[in-house]
C-alpha cells in the first residue's frame, strides 16, 4: 500500500519523510588498503532492505561513466537475480537537475564538492525503517574514477541494500584494494 502511495507522490516531486525512512549513507569506498584491523571478525555481507519492484536507472549526463561500463555492471548484478526497470542515459530530467526524491530509482551521477578525498564513490540508500523497502538510492561517482572496474559495482550493491563486508576478493569489500569479484551471499532470495 504504502509503496503505491510513495510512488504517486513522486511526480509531485514531493521532499521525502524522513521520520519514515532510514537514510543509510554507506562508506566511501577507499582506494587504499589498510583499514581493517587483523582479527575483525570475516564475514559475509548483510542485507538492509530491498526493491518493492525494480527500480528505474537514470545516468545523469554529468555522470563521469560510459554508457558500455553502465551496462556491464547492470550485466553483473542481472546475473545474481536482480532486476531494473527502464534505464536512461545521459538524463537531463528533474530527476538529475533538482533536488527532486525520485522514488524506484537508482541515480547515478557526477560526485559534487561536499565528499572529501580519497573517496573514489558513494552511495545514498534511503530504506523505509518499518517494511525495509529501498525507496531511492543516489550512487555519485569521482571524475576520473567512475570507469575503474568494481566500482559502480560495489556501489550497485549497496542500492540494493548491502552492506559492506571485509571479506577480501568480495565485491561488497569496502576497500578497493582489497575487493574483488567473488559475489558469494548477494544472490537475490527466489
Ligand atoms: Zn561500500
Amino acid at each position: 500500500m504504502i509503496g503505491l502511495l510513495l510512488l504517486g507522490a513522486c511526480n509531485l516531486g514531493l521532499q521525502p519523510d524522513i521520520h519514515d525512512a532510514t537514510v543509510i549513507k554507506s562508506p566511501r569506498i577507499e582506494p587504499t588498503a589498510d583499514i581493517y584491523e587483523v582479527g575483525f571478525l570475516r564475514r559475509g555481507p548483510i542485507n538492509q532492505g530491498s526493491w518493492k519492484l525494480p527500480p528505474d536507472v537514470r545516468v545523469c549526463a554529468n555522470a563521469p561513466i560510459t554508457k558500455q561500463r553502465v551496462e556491464k555492471a547492470l550485466d553483473f548484478w542481472r546475473e545474481l537475480g536482480y532486476s531494473f526497470n527502464e534505464i536512461y542515459y545521459n538524463d537531463v530530467s528533474r530527476h538529475c537537475t533538482e533536488e527532486l526524491f525520485s522514488y524506484s530509482t537508482i541515480i547515478i551521477d557526477l560526485i559534487d564538492g561536499t565528499h572529501k578525498e580519497p573517496a573514489l564513490a558513494t552511495t545514498t540508500t534511503w530504506i523505509e525503517s518499518e517494511t525495509k523497502r529501498i525507496l531511492k538510492a543516489k550512487i555519485v561517482l569521482k571524475s576520473r574514477y567512475g570507469n575503474v572496474e568494481r566500482i559502480l559495482e560495489h556501489e550497485l550493491g549497496h542500492a540494493f541494500g548491502w552492506k559492506d563486508c571485509n571479506r577480501t576478493g568480495h565485491i561488497m569489500n569496502h576497500n578497493w584494494g582489497l575487493s574483488g569479484l567473488d559475489t558469494s551471499g548477494l544472490e537475490k532470495a527466489k
